[in-house]
């Protein structure tokens, strides 16, 4: 990774966001796959860009590595250089942005630097134990997939995420879906939610047409 200043990246292009967020196992990565084919947004997972950076040898990757061992937030330095990175590569001006921000840290950091306030946050509701069965039973090759990382990540999600989720409630952008259901069935209502954020736009235009 390049040792450059962060630096603003959507200085010039209007980027739309929706941060997609849930615990571990909620299933995020396979909706927001379906969202981005059916909807044309690029997919960012920021969890598959860290690893993607330890992979690649950088300086940073053994104290990324060792973060997601812990179940820790990873600092938003180095998150959010990896998201701009992505953001500029895709060539698009959609994105979703999975896994990020992950606690009121990133949430200010990437506010505050790119001005981007996201279009709306989906929140994939989840209980713990189907949370953790679905971990223990996918074989993706992680080693935080372990029962003791797992917990970790559930307390990090609980302490430093949820909060977020709360903030993003309280100013109305949030939309909770019950993800504890098979992945078309969510992705039903993942659609019902697209198309009801488009509605309240195009109803929102139309009012501020009829008051000028
Ligand atoms: N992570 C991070 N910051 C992010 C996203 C991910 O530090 O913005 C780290 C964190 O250690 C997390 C791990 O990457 O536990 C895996 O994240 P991912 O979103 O892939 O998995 P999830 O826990 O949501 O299944
Ligand atoms: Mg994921």
């Amino acid at each position: 990774m390049s040792e450059v200043a962060v630096e603003r990246l959507s200085n010039d292009k209007a980027f739309k966001v929706i941060f997609v967020l849930g615990g571990p196992g909620s299933g995020k990565g396979t909706q927001c796959a379906k969202i981005a084919k059916h909807y044309g947004f690029t997919h960012l997972s920021v969890g598959d860009l860290l690893r993607a950076e330890i992979n690649s040898g950088s300086n940073n990757g053994t104290m990324i590595e060792s973060m997601i061992n812990e179940g820790k937030i990873v600092p938003s330095e180095v998150t959010i250089k990896l998201l701009q990175r992505a953001m500029r590569e895709s060539g698009n001006d959609k994105f979703l942005i999975d896994g990020f921000p992950r606690n009121e840290e990133n949430r200010a950091s990437f506010e505050n630097l790119e001005k981007i306030e996201p279009e709306f946050v989906l929140f994939f509701d989840c209980p713990e134990e189907e949370m953790e069965r679905r971990i223990l039973n996918r074989n993706q090759g992680r080693d935080d997939d372990n029962m003791e990382t797992i917990r970790k990540r559930f307390k990090v999600f609980i302490e430093s995420t949820l909060p977020v989720i709360e903030f993003y409630n309280l100013k109305g952008k949030l939309y909770k879906i019950d993800a504890c259901k098979p992945a078309d069935e969510v992705f039903e209502d993942v659609k019902a939610i697209f198309s009801r954020f488009r509605a309240k736009n195009i109803t929102l235009l139309q009012f501020s047409l009829s008051i000028i």
